[in-house]
């Protein structure tokens, strides 16, 4: 995976939990980084320091590929930050990059989401830097 920015200024500024994935995404692989807790198994994205349901501390990186579907999107009209004035509405798609590996994606395409479509993630450009994004893959809009 690889970094696309278009607005400047805008930079990643990886904290200790997210340094990895954000190493990992600049390499230009064609994967998608997340952890997977050592004691109970847990996938979990965005990464964090802790397993989000056992809270252990041992997390080891792995690689899902790009391909995911949609399991549920939204549509936001109210701009939580004042950054996000002119982006409304926007949407943001539940994508199952893995089983049980669902990652928050901006939606970047005019095409409806819709339960199942097949998409493609990226790290994108987004109002307060680089984000994960997703957008119909080619043969399924
Ligand atoms: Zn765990």
């Amino acid at each position: 995976m690889s970094i696309e920015t278009t607005e400047p200024g805008a930079e990643v500024i990886p904290d200790l939990d997210s340094q990895e994935f954000w190493d990992r995404a600049a390499t230009g692989a064609t994967t998608f980084s997340y952890q997977v807790c050592d004691s109970c198994g847990n996938q979990q994205f965005p990464p964090l320091a802790l397993c989000r349901r056992c809270h252990a501390e041992e997390l080891t990186w792995s690689d899902a590929p790009l391909d995911a579907v949609v399991r549920s999107w939204i549509t936001v009209n109210h701009p939580i930050y004042p950054y996000l004035v002119d982006a409304v509405p926007y949407r943001v798609v539940l994508a199952e990059a893995a089983p049980h590996l669902r990652v928050l994606a901006r939606w970047r395409s005019d095409v409806e989401p819709s339960l199942g479509l097949p998409v493609e993630l990226a790290i994108g450009p987004g109002e307060a830097g680089p984000m994960p994004v997703a957008e119909p893959k080619a043969d399924a809009s």
